[in-house]
């Protein structure tokens, strides 16, 4: 939350504005609206195996989980996916599509996964990870977010009817 008028500097009140409490500034009037962050992660695929990252800051510092970052304002979706997985695994990828968005009440981060097919790079370390490794699906580690589960999930199905798509 701001304490202070991005437009004037008067220090902000709390007041129901627009249905909801939020900051009000006193001076002039102006509402501050707490927008949503959004971040990207990709389901990133190399050979049968997932590539996870080991978080080397917080939030979840060591736990594992999806290469994944916060999209920069007018950076296409898609774009950021890739970025980020260049940024902490070394690895290029092409984005195959969507795999669901995610949110949570009282949370200011709204997540959208990605499924996502190496094309290049080597698999090495970057700044915000400990270790990166490809990990077999049945033998995953312990995951460090509460989407990461239904995440998977979803890729997996996604999986499962691409291979029904082929066969049949
Ligand atoms: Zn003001």
């Amino acid at each position: 939350m701001p304490t202070f008028c991005a437009d004037c500097g008067a220090r902000l009140e709390e007041r129901i504005a627009f249905g909801k409490p939020r900051p009000v500034c006193p001076g002039c009037g102006r509402v501050h609206f707490e927008d949503p962050k959004v971040g990207v992660g990709v389901v990133v695929e190399l050979e049968g195996r997932i590539v996870l990252g080991q978080r080397a800051h917080e939030p979840k510092l060591g736990g594992w989980s999806f290469p994944s970052g916060f999209v920069d304002a007018g950076e296409v979706l898609e774009d950021a996916a890739a970025r980020e997985v260049r940024e902490e695994t070394g690895l290029e990828v092409r984005i195959d599509g969507l795999i669901g968005a995610y949110s949570t009440a009282g949370e200011r981060t709204v997540f959208i996964a990605y499924a996502g097919t190496v094309i290049g790079g080597e698999l090495c370390a970057g700044e915000e990870c400990l270790e990166v490794r490809a990990f077999a699906p049945e033998a995953l580690p312990a995951l460090a977010f509460p989407h990461d589960a239904a995440i998977l999930k979803a890729w997996a199905a996604r999986d499962n009817k691409e291979n029904e798509a082929q066969t049949s």
